[in-house]
């Protein structure tokens, strides 16, 4: 009998799920469930809009979606059209691919005044994901803090301070190019608890910021080690020696005619948000690293700022029914099984760190477990879920409605740009009539 699988959540780590189930010889359907009517999850929604080139692996996916064993249910959310109850009733193995779709929270005083975002709703909105098109962050300020030295921080600061042409080929939500063009903002200060050797960047993200049209990347000469030390993998070692040899680089860019300046502050742990309803500044206490740790040292210092963007990593929301590990912001689980005919993949089992190609594995992974434990299926699967959703209105976007959305954002683009986003989903459904 054909084993059905459910898969909840339609970014790479469901695709690549989807792909290694595909690829076995045994009888499996599979449906992809995703909350918003269109699919890929952070490809669409958090890879930068000037990475273009990144998001082409969409196509890939896009392969998987069409083979027949496959089918998309988009614009179906789970715990709401749809019970994790119900779905076990009706699939014979369940797969979270949910991801991490909230941020860990800076948790320092004031971090709750007006113009303190989160990096998944800040990279959110400037992406035209529907839940943070309303976002509205006030860019009519000079400075930003981004708090965090990691490839998201680094992707919020390279998009503020781009020029138009430089942002001309990308796919950036039309309000965010007007708020972004429109900023006065001059400076992007990245604030990194620890130091340069400590940062998560990865080298070709940090050199992009020695090549803007714009925008000096400012580093202090003093907070650069002689050499790379430390007790680092061969691979960590290489990499950490390539981005100190950049940001030496740095050192040697030619700032004439650039107006904006991006300043790497390491050994810098902001405490406190400062300001009276509105940030107004951000107040910073220097550290040393001890033992790979940041330990503060009790000097502090100010900076104004009228915005602060708090890119210090993301973190996974509870699923009903499915224990859940806050301290990791993980599902608990043994290897990817979470019992009960229910496995997990990706950020939700790992936690929010790798980049696309370290989801393979756990799809790998996900795929040979459920053949071990189903021997064969013995759910209805796809019908049942149709049934149901169909007789509770659900208005389920399927592949082919999603290829209608996509076209019709193709075919809004103008310039270099490959496609005009629709930001809400009443725009998307929209495109359908
Ligand atoms: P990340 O790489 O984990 O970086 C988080 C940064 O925030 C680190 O510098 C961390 O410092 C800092 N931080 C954490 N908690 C903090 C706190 N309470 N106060 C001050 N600083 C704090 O996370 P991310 O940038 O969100 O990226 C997530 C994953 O996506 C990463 O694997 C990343 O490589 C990947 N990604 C890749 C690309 C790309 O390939 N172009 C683009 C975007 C994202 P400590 O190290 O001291 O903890």
């Amino acid at each position: 009998m054909t084993i059905n699988v459910a898969i909840i959540g339609s970014g790479p780590s469901g695709f690549y799920t989807a792909d290694s189930l595909l690829k076995s010889d045994r009888d499996v359907q599979i449906d992809i469930i995703e909350r918003l009517p269109t699919p890929f999850g952070l490809i669409r929604g958090g890879v930068a809009p000037d990475h273009q080139t990144t998001k082409k692996v969409a196509k890939a996916y896009e392969k998987t979606a069409l083979k027949d064993a496959v089918a998309y249910f988009g614009n179906v959310e789970v715990g709401k059209d749809v019970t994790m109850d119900e779905l076990r009733d009706i699939y014979d193995a369940i797969v979270l691919a949910v991801g991490a779709p909230t941020d860990r929270k800076l948790g320092i005083p004031g971090a709750d005044k007006v113009g303190v975002f989160g990096s998944a709703d800040f990279v959110g909105w400037y992406n035209g994901h529907p839940d943070f098109t309303d976002l509205n962050p006030d860019l009519n300020v000079g400075a930003v803090a981004v708090v965090g030295v990691g490839n998201v921080a680094i992707d919020v600061s390279r998009v503020l301070v781009k020029t138009p042409a430089e942002m001309a080929a990308t796919d950036i939500a039309d309000h965010a190019a007007q708020a972004v063009q429109a900023s006065p903002v001059t400076d992007i200060y990245l604030f990194g608890r620890r130091g340069p050797i400590e940062a998560k960047f990865t080298n070709v993200e940090l050199r992009e910021m020695g090549k803007l049209e714009n925008c000096m990347p400012i580093v202090h000469p003093d907070q650069l080690p002689d050499e790379v030390t430390g007790d680092w993998s061969d691979r960590d070692q290489r990499l950490k020696e390539r981005n100190l040899a950049t940001m030496r680089e740095f050192l040697d860019v030619d700032p004439t005619g650039k107006g904006k300046n991006v300043h790497f502050e390491f050994f810098a742990n902001p405490v406190e948000v400062l300001g009276s309803d509105r940030v107004e500044g951000l107040r910073v206490e220097r550290t040393k690293v001890d033992g790979g740790r940041a330990v503060g040292t009790g000097e502090f210092f100010n900076i104004e700022c009228g915005l602060v963007v708090a890119a210090i990593g993301y973190y996974s929301i509870p699923i009903e029914d499915v224990p859940f590990d806050s301290d990791n912001g993980i599902v608990v689980h043994q290897d990817g099984r979470v019992g009960d005919g229910v496995y997990a993949v990706g950020w939700i089992k790992r936690g929010p760190t790798g980049v696309i190609g370290t989801n393979k594995p756990d799809g790998d992974t996900a795929a040979k477990q459920i053949f071990d434990d189903v021997s064969s299926g013995e759910k209805a699967g796809r019908d049942a879920l149709a049934a149901m959703l169909g007789e509770r209105g659900v208005r389920v976007v399927n592949y082919a409605d999603w290829q209608k959305i996509e076209a019709a954002e193709f075919a809004a683009a103008s310039g270099d740009a490959p496609r005009r986003k629709f930001v809400t989903v009443p725009e998307m459904l929209a495109a359908l009539e």
